[in-house]
């Protein structure tokens, strides 16, 4: 309903706009019209939901826009825009690709908002979003997790569905754009090549942010984002790319300037020299802690890479002696720390929001030949058990880890040692499937369940995402599933749903 909500409204304006050439209107009107589709082509957003306030974000488009250009935004209690409760302007500049990113402070706890932009005569749609409840509220949440949309893998009907869920949050874990050129028998045409420089970037977050369903997802609630290697790079760590190609802090420097430019991010996030810091934490009254981690920037590189080049690999454990080295880490040693000292044991639920599935995979036997892939936390074993132990030591009430990238709906228990049977249930994981990307056949992701007993779902032959409802007692979680993500207009279903109790950590079937 709210997805039609601006539609409406534009076809309003444009009818407006027909009647007012024809009755010789005033030309405020006229002007607006015309403009009005062209300005806000790129749609709003908004991100990180505090107490007080939110993020709000555009860009504007269109042909000869001035080096800088002032941007008004306002903030209502009501979905017309009429009761306002906060205004402001910003300055979008050329230099950053004329995005705005606003940050309304002081407005209420625990409420929904609307917000609209204006500028050079043209208003944006209307957005909705919402600030977090205050911090010694009990509360509810629904939110979603999603990842990976490959352009040309499919249409974004999953996000027409997403945006149509009355959730509070969505959550993105990364791969928002892939920095591949076209390929052949791409479901839709993905314009230029393999993307490098700053511009190429910019282009292809505009390709993106051009998508109406994507454009609905990002008006319908706030958004807490991360990314994963295709922001950048396939398989990148650190400072270092899959090709080990000299030129790579560059690129990763102008892809990280093009990814603050597109999110709903603060200000205080855009990034200095070749650094964009993305970890944090957000509360959700006394309900939730959502740790938001970044396994990319500060990692080290993957294990036993195949030869003359950086990035994954997948290697049998014998052939690997140096994935056991204590000394790597997928989160840098200064977020490793920050994690371990920031659990929560006040709060009902920790909320770990990160790239990718942390539960131990074997591709073999691990009683026979351990064989993992490098990319993920298989390749960094180590830093996967300090996680665990300080999240113990700690007594992190109900964590629950949430997770993308392998384009895989799996469900899993995390395990305090995954080579004992007995060993312990410590927390629950629902690593989410992909918007668009394809995954591998199903048939090895079966082939491999067998060899991970942990894993209590896995199933890579859908798309979409997975819906939360959390509350102090329980959180509820339904795995969303496309027909078919290559056609636009495709159904969408629950593949399955599974249930986590307050202080029972695992999943069972709900
Ligand atoms: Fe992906
Ligand atoms: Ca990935």
């Amino acid at each position: 309903m709210l997805a039609r909500m601006p539609l409406t409204r534009r076809r309003t304006l444009a009818s407006l706009a027909a009647g007012a050439a024809a009755l010789g209107a005033p030309a405020w009107l006229r002007a607006a019209t015309s403009v009005s589709a062209d300005r806000f082509a790129l749609g709003v957003a908004s991100g990180q939901p505090r107490a007080d306030g939110m993020v709000l974000w555009t860009r504007l488009a269109g042909d000869g826009l001035p080096d800088a250009v002032e941007v008004r935004w306002s903030v209502a209690r009501d979905e017309s825009m009429r009761d306002v409760v906060a205004r402001g302007s910003e300055t979008a500049h050329a230099a950053d690709a004329h995005s705005v990113h606003a940050e309304p402070r002081g407005l209420e706890p625990g409420r929904w908002y609307w917000y609209r932009f204006d500028a050079l005569g043209a208003a944006s749609r209307v957005g909705r979003t919402r600030t977090a409840p205050a911090d010694d509220a009990s509360a509810t949440l629904a939110f979603a997790i999603a990842s990976c949309q490959r352009w040309d893998a499919g249409f974004y009907a999953a996000w027409r569905h997403l945006a149509a869920e009355p959730l509070d949050l969505v959550i993105f874990l990364g791969d928002y754009i892939y920095e591949y050129g076209a390929r052949q028998g791409g479901v839709r045409a993905t314009p230029g090549g393999a993307v490098r420089s700053l511009q190429d970037y910019r282009e292809r977050y505009a390709l993106h942010r051009s998508d109406p369903d994507l454009q609905a997802a990002h008006a319908a609630a706030p958004w807490l984002v991360v990314w994963d290697d295709h922001e950048v790079d396939n398989d990148y760590a650190a400072l270092q790319g899959q090709d080990l190609d000299p030129g790579f802090a560059q690129r990763r420097a102008a892809a990280y300037r093009a990814y603050w430019e597109h999110m709903p991010l603060p200000k205080s996030a855009r990034p200095r020299d070749v650094e964009l810091r993305l970890y944090d934490r957000f509360a959700w009254g006394r309900l939730a802690l959502v740790h938001l981690l970044d396994d990319r920037q500060y990692r080290d590189p993957q294990a036993c890479p195949r030869p003359g080049r950086g990035g994954s690999n997948t290697v049998a454990l014998k052939d690997c002696p140096s994935l056991l080295d204590e000394r790597r880490s997928l989160l840098g040693a200064a977020q490793e720390r920050w994690l371990a000292d920031g659990w929560s044991r006040e709060r009902a639920w920790n909320l770990l929001a990160q790239q990718t599935l942390m539960s131990r995979f074997s591709w073999r036997d691990p009683a026979v030949e351990p064989t993992y892939w490098t990319d993920g936390w298989d390749g960094y074993p180590r830093s996967r058990e300090r996680l665990l132990r300080g999240m113990l030591a700690a007594q992190a009430r109900n964590p629950v880890v949430l997770g993308g990238d392998v384009h895989t709906h799996y469900v899993a228990d995390l395990k305090r040692d995954f080579d004992d049977p007995k060993s312990p249930v410590v927390a629950s994981e629902f690593c989410g499937t992909s918007i668009t990307s394809e995954s591998l056949p199903q048939a090895r992701i079966d082939a491999a369940l067998p060899f991970n007993p942990h894993i209590r779902f896995g199933r890579g032959d859908r798309r979409g995402y997975m819906s939360f409802r959390l509350d102090a007692r329980r959180l509820q979680c339904e795995l969303r599933v496309l027909d078919d993500a290559r056609r636009a207009d495709s159904a969408i279903a629950t593949a399955a749903r599974f249930v986590v109790e307050d202080g029972r950590p695992g999943a069972q079937p709900g």
